[in-house]
């Protein structure tokens, strides 16, 4: 399954692939988690990242399609993956239809997670997620058992440094600016489905799995 989860920020990519990674057996590929894994190491990669997120803005189309590039040919895509976070521009999605052909691989689907944008801020200021195991919370609509701490692990719950209300509002107008036209471009190329994401987490996971036409 070669898979796109498209959508603003919060509305539920990261969260939908991590159970449909389970029952596809393919990886799930965050460039949001790539990046902030090589902000936390320091990387030169992370150093040059750091300051674009902190701001909301998105890191250059360049970085991000080579880190796409460099992780569609590793091993465990050979039956695909689940794109979460990318592409995020037109030339981030001309340059993936560039790798797959050149991979010989199409994509399956482009499933267009659809929120309102009073949701997402409430989604994004709630969020948590556990610093030891990557586990993603919300703290009224996803909320751990005990109060800042991770349910799987233990780890600590954690919120993002770009999940600040002044950060958020910058993000969905770069959104709409940069990503949004990515609907209509899947759109035209007959694979995108759209989904409303405004529906309890199951609910947009079986409507997934239906589009998909796999049992859950
Ligand atoms: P994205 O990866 O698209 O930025 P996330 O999957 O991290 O978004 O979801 C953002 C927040 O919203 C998380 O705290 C998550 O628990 C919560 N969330 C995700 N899907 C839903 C939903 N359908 N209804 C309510 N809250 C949701
Ligand atoms: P996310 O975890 O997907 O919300 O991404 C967090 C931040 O990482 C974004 O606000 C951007 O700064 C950066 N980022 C993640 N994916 C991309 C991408 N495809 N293109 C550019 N920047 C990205």
């Amino acid at each position: 399954m070669k898979l796109i989860l498209l959508g603003p920020p919060g509305a539920g990519k990261g969260t939908q692939a991590k159970t449909l990674v389970e029952c596809l057996s393919v990886p799930q590929i965050s460039t949001g988690d790539i990046l902030r894994a090589a902000v936390k190491e320091g990387t030169p990669m992370g150093v040059k990242a750091k300051g674009f997120m902190d701001a909301g803005e998105l890191v250059p189309d360049a970085v991000v399609v080579g880190i796409v590039e460099e992780r569609l040919r590793k091993e465990d895509c050979a039956n695909g993956f689940i794109l979460d976070g990318f592409p995020r521009t037109v030339p981030q999605a001309d340059a993936l239809s560039e790798t797959l052909s050149a991979l010989n691989k199409e994509l399956d689907a482009v499933v267009s997670l659809e929120v309102d944008t009073e949701a997402l801020v409430s989604r994004l200021a709630g969020r948590r997620t556990c610093k030891a195991c990557g586990a993603g919370y919300h703290i009224e609509f996803e909320p751990s058992q005990q109060a800042g701490i991770c349910d799987k692990c233990g780890g600590e719950l954690i919120q993002r440094d770009d999940d600040k209300e002044e950060t958020i509002r910058n993000r969905m107008s770069v959104y709409l600016e940069q990503t949004l036209p990515l609907v209509a471009y899947y759109e035209k190329t007959g694979v995108l489905a759209r989904v409303d994401g405004m529906l309890p987490i199951d609910d947009v996971r079986a409507a997934i799995f239906d589009i998909l036409q796999v049992a859950e």
